[in-house]
């Protein structure tokens, strides 16, 4: 370890403090230098490391988010801390490496992927063992989708469908968006023991590889699947090149995939019916959560730790506040919504932003006040309740409509 032109402090001798480098350092420009080793993970968490008990094969895999990059590499961890990334992978001979980028064998075992644009450290990733991949194109860009070994015939039987949903989605989004998409290539990894359903990397989406059928399912779980694809996609746009600036955003995040994901999958392919599944099995978890002691508004104004960032992980992040954004979707009109979006890519790409940023880069397309719309839905809590009574006395017909909440609503 070496500071350059600082205090030469030596790093070796200062304790991590909760896996912490604390750094104290004088006025001026300091370059730091750090060689770490770091440990594989059995959690998921960190760089994961797992040995197929069927044929004997080992994989690894990153998975960093919301702040595991401390247990791979040092890093200056905060999503706003953007920065490109060179990466060089030494593994055994006959693997694969798998990266955000571009990733070429140098000599055997020796791995060079391209200069990444610049990224967080949660989204950066690596995928490397003797991975099964079927690697195609699409708009020049290489495709691939990968797994371990032993599930090969899996994800062969499926490979067409999987492609097929990622090919219509990709052209999709790119009808919506005026940004091509950010990065230089698309592989999808379904990796072993995976604790979420996938994850977002830039140009590396990792799936829990359950999703590599290996018996007959429904078209249910199937739609799901596709959801997931449309989803981690809708990421690279909102997420990957347009980051949120603190994690008390997270939810605009998820719920903008979320939306988008479900849209762009009805509207692309032949699952037309995922607003139904929407409302079905992903509204219910947002109700049950907002009516809970626990609940919490969509936007909280004070998240102020990573910790407390992962407690709103829940049915508001996700559905209530996809709910939301479909709302404002159908109230502002899609095109002025999309409009609003492309403004907002335009002025944040590879850099970050604030539901702040995001009203504002709306409100430039619509006379409506979205500023008064986010108050009444995001910093808010629970439900409104609207009540229906009939009266149906001879010859006239009355319905009246009760209102218990705060929000305005049209009916
Ligand atoms: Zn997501």
């Amino acid at each position: 370890c070496r500071v350059v032109s600082g205090a030469g402090i030596c790093l070796k001798e200062t304790p991590l403090d909760d896996n912490r480098l604390p750094l104290t350092l004088t006025a001026g420009d300091h370059e730091l230098h750090l060689h770490a080793t770091m440990r594989y993970s059995r959690t998921g968490e960190g760089m994961h490391r797992f040995t197929d008990p069927t044929d004997g094969e080992t994989y690894v895999y990153t998975q960093l988010f919301l702040d595991n990059v401390q247990h791979v590499f040092p890093a200056f961890d905060q999503p706003d801390l953007k920065a490109t990334f060179d990466l060089t992978v030494t593994t055994p001979t006959n693997w694969t490496v798998l990266t955000n980028s571009n990733t070429h064998q140098q000599t055997d075992g020796h791995w060079k992927a391209a200069t990444t644009p610049p990224i967080s450290t949660y989204l950066v990733a690596i995928a490397a063992g003797p991975w099964h991949s079927i690697r195609t194109q699409h708009r020049g860009l290489p495709f691939g989708i990968h797994c371990r070994r032993s599930l090969a015939p899996h994800l062969d039987a499926d490979a067409e469908e999987i492609l097929h949903i990622t090919r219509a989605c990709f052209d999709r989004y790119h009808e919506k968006f005026e940004e091509p998409y950010p990065f230089d290539s698309y592989d999808q990894a379904f990796v072993p023991e995976f604790n979420a359903g996938a994850m977002e990397n830039p140009g590396l989406v990792t799936f829990r590889d359950e999703f590599v059928y290996r018996s007959a399912v429904t078209d249910t779980e199937r739609q799901t699947r596709a959801m997931v694809i449309a989803h981690e996609m809708a990421h690279m746009w909102f997420g990957d090149l347009v980051t949120l600036t603190w994690w008390d955003d997270i939810w605009l995040n998820e719920s903008f995939a979320e939306y988008m994901g479900y849209q762009t999958l009805t509207e692309a392919t032949h699952y037309t019916d995922t607003w139904t599944d929407f409302a079905i099995t992903r509204k219910a978890w947002g109700y049950d959560a907002d009516q809970r002691p626990t609940t919490h508004p969509v936007a909280p104004t004070q998240v102020d730790d990573t910790a407390t960032a992962l407690l709103n992980f829940d049915g508001i992040s996700y559905a209530k506040g996809a709910s939301a954004l479909r709302q404002l979707v159908t109230w502002l009109g899609e095109k002025n919504f999309l409009a609003g979006i492309n403004t907002h890519f335009r002025r944040h790409k590879f850099a970050n932003a604030t539901l702040t940023d995001f009203i504002d880069s709306l409100a430039a397309h619509t006379d409506r006040d979205v500023h008064a719309w986010a108050d009444a839905w995001l910093r808010t809590t629970g439900v409104d309740t609207l009540t229906t009574t009939v009266d149906t006395r001879p010859s006239t017909w009355t319905l009246t409509l009760r209102h218990h909440g705060t929000r305005p609503h049209r009916t």
